[in-house]
C-alpha cells in the first residue's frame, strides 16, 4: 500500500501518518523528519537546508527526490505512507516515475484540509506549550509556509483528481475522528 498525506503545514499529516505506520505496518517517508536528521547530524545538506527551511521556503526538489528515491529502493516490497512530500508538481511527477520503475504505483491522495485561521491558532498554541518548539515554528514562517502551501503544493491536486486519487477529510476534528475516517479508505484499498 503507498498513500500520501497531503495538507498544509499543521494540518495533523505527522500524527496520522503515525497512527497508520503503527497499524498497517507502513515505512513513513516524511521528508520533513529527513532534513531535520541532516540538522541534527550537523551534515552538508543539513547546513543548506537549515537556512531554507527557517524562512518557510521549499528546499530543492533535486535533493529532496534523491532522498526518497534512496529510501524507496533501500525498502523494496514495503509499504509506504508519505507525509510532506510531494511539495510540488516536479516531486509528484518525479514519485510516479520512480514509483513506475520499480512496478509500484500509489494507491490514495488523502487530503487533510484545514483553513488557515485554524492552523495560525494551533501552530501559536504549539509555540506557547513546547519548551522545544521547531525553529520553523513561529508566526511569521508559518504564514510564509501557508503561502508556499497555496502557490506551490496546492497546485499538485488537480494532478492526483486526473488520476482519480484524491479524497478529502476535515482536518477539524478530533485526532481519532480523522483517523477513523482515514481508516475508512484504508479498508477500502486493503479489500481490493
Ligand atoms: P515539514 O516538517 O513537512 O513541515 O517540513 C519542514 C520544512 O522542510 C518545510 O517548510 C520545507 O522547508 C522543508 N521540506 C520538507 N519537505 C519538503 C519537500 N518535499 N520539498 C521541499 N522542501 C521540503
Amino acid at each position: 500500500m503507498i498513500i500520501i498525506l497531503f495538507g498544509p503545514p499543521g494540518a495533523g499529516k505527522g500524527t496520522q501518518a503515525e497512527r497508520l505506520v503503527d497499524k498497517h505496518n507502513l515505512m513513513q517517508l516524511s521528508t520533513g523528519d529527513m532534513l531535520r536528521d541532516a540538522i541534527a547530524r550537523g551534515s552538508d545538506l543539513g547546513i543548506k537546508a537549515k537556512a531554507i527551511m527557517d524562512k518557510g521556503e521549499l528546499v530543492s526538489d533535486g535533493i529532496i527526490i534523491s532522498m526518497i528515491s534512496e529510501k524507496i529502493q533501500g525498502n523494496k516490497g514495503r509499504g509506504f505512507i508519505f507525509d510532506g512530500f510531494p511539495r510540488n508538481l516536479e516531486q509528484a511527477k518525479a514519485l510516479d516515475v520512480m514509483l513506475e520503475k520499480l512496478s509500484l504505483s500509489l494507491d490514495l491522495v488523502i487530503e487533510i484540509v484545514v483553513k488557515d485561521d485554524v492552523l495560525i491558532n494551533r501552530i501559536e498554541k504549539r509555540v506557547r506549550e513546547s519548551q522545544h518548539a521547531r525553529s520553523d515554528d513561529n508566526e511569521e514562517v508559518l504564514k510564509n509556509r501557508l503561502n508556499v502551501y497555496h502557490q506551490s503544493t496546492e497546485k499538485i491536486k488537480p494532478y492526483y483528481v486526473a488520476q482519480k486519487k484524491l479524497v478529502k477529510i476535515d482536518g477539524i476534528r478530533s485526532i481519532e475522528q480523522v483517523s477513523n475516517e482515514i481508516e475508512g479508505y484504508i479498508v477500502d484499498i486493503v479489500k481490493q
